[in-house]
This record gives C-alpha cells, sequence and structure tokens, in this order.
C-alpha cells in the first residue's frame, strides 16, 4: 500500500468516496447514508456504508469544513 500524498476519504471535486476497508473510490451517490435526524444533522458525522463489502464508517470532518465559521 502506497502512503497517499494528502490521505482522505471524500473527493468532494471528483465527488467520491474511499472505502477505508477495501480501498475502492467509488462515486458517492453509490454509498448508502445511514439515516440521521435532521433537526441534529449539523452535530452528527455521517455514516456510510460500502456497497462492496459492506463496511460501515464515518468519515471525520476535516478543516475545510471550517472555512466559513468565524
Ligand atoms: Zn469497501
Amino acid at each position: 500500500m502506497t502512503e497517499r500524498e494528502a490521505r482522505k476519504l471524500i473527493d468532494a471535486q471528483a465527488r467520491t468516496i474511499l472505502c477505508p476497508r477495501c480501498e475502492e473510490e467509488q462515486p458517492m451517490r453509490d454509498f448508502t447514508t445511514l439515516g440521521m435526524s435532521p433537526f441534529y444533522a449539523d452535530l452528527l458525522s455521517p455514516i456510510y456504508r460500502c456497497k462492496r463489502c459492506n463496511h460501515l464508517f464515518a468519515p471525520r470532518q476535516l478543516a475545510s469544513r471550517l472555512d466559513g465559521a468565524a
């Protein structure tokens, strides 16, 4: 396994997500997001399920998310 320059699971530009178990990059829409309450959505991390290996994982929210926060 080669180390990537910037390890990240979610590629917002390519709209793909990398499964941390099978390490397959797949389109975001192919991942199932487990349901969460819309009221608390901003306090929660979405949980994704990989269609290939059924792995459940919740990517950390990265600093790019904080751009707009003062
Ligand atoms: Zn997988």
